[in-house]
């Protein structure tokens, strides 16, 4: 199967160009010929199967060989080798838990993803490839961890001094070896800039193989579906199937579920869970797609203007604006209103909610309030621990540290201090 660019200007590609290349030359994102189908009888039997099966059958059409099978079915076994339970939180509200990987995000699954099928592309060449990357915060810390020790790939992450939480921070800071930490006395959207900047400067890109991680790339996007299945797995009532809530900054996680839902799994209605950022959510209401300023939030990985992915969300449903209307519904929930949930999920039900988690969680409440009789899940993004100074306020209680993140905490930050100027991070990357 090949990929073609969404901006339409530029040659098809294989699996393996797209995940090299991250975007089009065209500047356009890549998307599937073909929206491959799983077998009926993955989806019939599908507490038969093993997570890694599923897996491995949903990604293997995308891939068009590039990986051998074994291969490919060692990276797909250890993207998710770690649990993702579905948890059942009120008497038709679950919370699908993807924060049990590495650094307890769900960008895990995306991230590990890639640096294997990045690893697997530049082994046996003597290119060694530089993985750039801006982080807000949770990105980073996926990147990092997806590609430690991966042999042949070198990353390189700017982050905004002091603008990400204590956990985010040691996550990209303490790994060493082929991480590198760069702290920038700036905000994230400087780092974006300077990443821009690096893309974009033919001597620098002489010298070195640049690559982007970011959400676009179609190993981080595709790899997502999975734990869609996975829910699917778990889900009870199979003849009612649930309708998803997914908390959306980028899009790409919600695009994905909506992939695998157009490939045969069966989900009744999709919720685009927003913050103050609603560009969609006003778009499902007026058809006009308006992006804005980016509104800082308490689920700040989800404070994005102008959703990347959406464009893939759009070419999914052909452009057809009441067919998407139809499948996917969004609010936007306040900072106050996300506050109120954690406390009162947490009061009614003993269940902890982290900001993003929570947004999604009411979002999905206020659809089933007029839908009786559906039944739905939430995706938890991200392990409460990872905001535990917005939880504990709002809960007005200590949480529980996990042994790993204490650990974590305990160890010494390692980072090299930036201006926020491109000129820093051009001779710091000439030294690589
Ligand atoms: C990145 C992120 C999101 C948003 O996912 P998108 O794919 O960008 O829509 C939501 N929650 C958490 C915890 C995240 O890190």
């Amino acid at each position: 199967m090949q990929f073609y660019s969404l901006n339409k200007q530029s040659p098809k590609v294989s699996f393996k160009e797209a995940t090299i290349s991250g975007q089009a030359p065209d500047k356009g994102l890549y998307f599937p010929e073909i929206i491959p189908q799983v077998r009926k009888e993955l989806i019939e039997k599908i507490e038969n199967f093993s997570n890694e099966e599923i897996a491995f059958e949903v990604i293997r059409p995308y891939m068009d060989n590039t990986i051998a099978e074994a291969d490919l079915f060692n990276i797909v076994k250890e993207t998710i080798n770690f649990p993702v339970p579905l948890v059942n939180v009120t008497e038709n509200i679950f919370s699908l838990e993807l924060f049990h990987g590495p650094t307890l995000a769900f960008k895990d699954i995306g991230a590990r993803f890639m640096s294997r099928c990045l690893g697997y592309y530049v082994k046996g060449s003597n290119k060694k490839v530089t993985v750039l990357v801006a982080t807000s915060g949770d990105t980073g810390g996926a990147v990092a961890n997806g590609f430690y020790n991966i042999n042949g790939v070198d990353v390189v992450i700017l982050y905004p001094s002091g603008k990400v939480s204590s956990v985010q921070e040691k996550q990209l800071t303490t790994l060493g070896n082929n991480v590198h930490a760069l702290e920038v006395h700036g905000t994230f959207d400087d780092c974006q800039q300077m990443v821009k900047q690096a893309f974009g400067d033919d001597e620098l890109n002489k010298k070195l193989f640049l690559t982007s991680a970011n959400s676009i790339n179609v190993a981080r996007w595709l790899p997502q579906q999975f734990y869609y299945f996975f829910a699917y797995k778990q889900w009870k009532e199979k003849n009612n199937p649930p309708v998803i809530s997914v908390p959306s900054g980028n899009f790409g996680n919600i695009c994905a579920g909506l992939l695998a839902n157009a490939s045969g799994l069966p989900v009744k209605h999709f919720i685009a869970a927003c913050n103050a950022n609603d560009v969609v959510t006003r778009y499902l209401q007026t058809e006009k797609y308006q992006p804005g300023k980016t509104i800082p939030t308490i689920s700040n990985a989800m404070d994005v203007g102008d959703p990347g992915n959406f464009v893939r969300v759009l070419e999914l449903f052909k452009q057809q604006f009441s067919i998407l209307a139809a499948k996917v519904s969004s609010y936007s929930i306040s900072d106050d209103e996300t506050k109120a949930t954690i406390k009162k999920v947490f009061a009614d039900k003993n269940y902890l909610t982290d900001p993003h988690g929570a947004v999604a969680y009411l979002a999905l409440e206020n659809y089933l309030q007029t839908h009786p009789g559906e039944k739905g899940i939430f995706l938890e993004t991200a392990h409460p621990v990872k905001f535990y100074n917005i939880i504990e306020s709002v809960i007005n209680d200590e949480i529980e540290i996990p042994v790993s993140v204490q650990s974590l905490l305990r160890k010494k930050k390692v980072s090299t201090p930036i201006e926020a100027k491109f000129g820093a991070l051009k001779e710091i990357l000439e030294q690589q």
